[in-house]
């Protein structure tokens, strides 16, 4: 069997194949050149990067299984591949507990106006030094504060468990709920086990002191003007999820206005080029999608999808 890995793969996950008998094949292939190459393949795996759509599916009559390193499958058509006979399978649990950690760095990064203090201490530090202490003398503490999840799955839970562990209270919105308690391993292996306190969407809009988005992408932003009008005043925002779901107009106006203290974003409408308004703002905390890239994440999506990849093959 060969397999492609076109965005790469965990030299663990590489490591388990090829010692099932695969041949692993870790050359990157612009997308353009995908239909004429990836014909010599049985399957590829990809993380966001590269799209596997209809015409890429039918130029492959041969490909078995196409395997996303990761959650969302907004880049492949799943449904087309699987009519036509291709299994599709992603690592959806892998990556949980690298965002809900990425989620905790924005907070705590907004609490105390590290996003801005970073920018400007390497140029005015040595200069400006006591102007600086005294612009950044108002941080809060998150410990007592509650912190609002919209989109209680997989992601949600860990940031609830972050939460629940810094002393903070958490109020959960989700379309199904499902959960009704969450079970938090704390150090030396002790467990804890914690009931979730869920909420209709604008109770918790309303009542939090920081919102976490954890939907999927959706067609409609969750959260639009009338949902920052709704949130406390000085209220902090954290986006992990999925570009689309803030409306980055009102999110710029909420800002702006003084409604919201801060935001942290991870995701973005227009990646890879976000606005400039966004990534130049004092207040907003950015990373560029790195939710999932740690290397633990990394090493987890790889072994997953090997025993995935390699489960499937014996099967058949
Ligand atoms: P999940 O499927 O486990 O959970 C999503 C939850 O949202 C579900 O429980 C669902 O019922 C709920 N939901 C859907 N629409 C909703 C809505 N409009 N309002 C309230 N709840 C709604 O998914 P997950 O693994 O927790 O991932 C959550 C998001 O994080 C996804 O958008 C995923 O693509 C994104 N993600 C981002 C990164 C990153 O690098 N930043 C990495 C992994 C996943």
């Amino acid at each position: 069997m060969k397999l492609l890995a076109n965005d790469g793969i965990d030299p663990a996950g590489k490591q388990m194949l090829e010692a099932a008998g695969f041949t692993v094949d870790t050359t990157f292939i612009p997308q353009d050149e995908l239909p004429a190459k990836l014909q010599a393949y049985d399957a590829i795996t990809v993380r966001s990067a590269t799209k596997i759509r209809k015409a890429l599916i039918d130029a492959c009559p041969d490909l078995k299984l196409i395997g996303r390193g990761g959650v969302g499958m907004d880049n492949i058509d799943v449904e087309y591949a699987q009519s036509k006979g291709v299994a599709v399978h992603n690592t959806p649990a892998a990556s949980s507990a690298s965002v809900a950690e990425l989620v905790f760095g924005h907070l705590f990064t907004g609490v105390r106006f590290l996003q801005d203090s970073n920018r400007r201490m390497p140029a005015e530090g040595s200069t400006k030094f006591n102007d600086l202490k005294k612009a950044y003398a108002k941080g809060i503490e998150l410990r007592g504060k509650t912190l609002g999840i919209l989109g209680f799955g997989r992601i949600g839970r860990e940031v609830a468990k972050i939460a629940i562990g810094c002393g903070m209270d958490v109020l959960a919105f989700d379309l199904y709920p499902s959960v009704q308690e969450l079970e938090l391993e704390l150090g030396g292996g002790t467990k804890v086990t914690v009931p979730v306190q869920y909420a209709s969407k604008e109770e918790v809009i309303k009542k939090s002191d920081f919102l976490s988005l954890h939907v999927p992408f959706c067609d409609e932003p969750v959260l639009g003007t009338a949902e920052f009008e709704m949130m406390k005043k000085g209220a902090g925002l954290v986006n992990c999820s999925r570009g689309g779901t803030v409306d980055e107009n009102a999110l710029l106006e909420a800002l702006n206005s003084g409604k919201l203290s801060f935001a942290g974003l991870d995701v973005f409408d227009n990646e890879p080029v976000p606005r400039a308004e966004l990534l130049s703002h004092p207040k907003i905390s950015l990373t560029p999608h790195i939710g999932a890239s740690t290397n633990e994440a990394q090493e987890r999506i790889g072994i997953e999808l090997a025993t995935l990849i390699i489960n499937h093959f014996k099967q058949l």
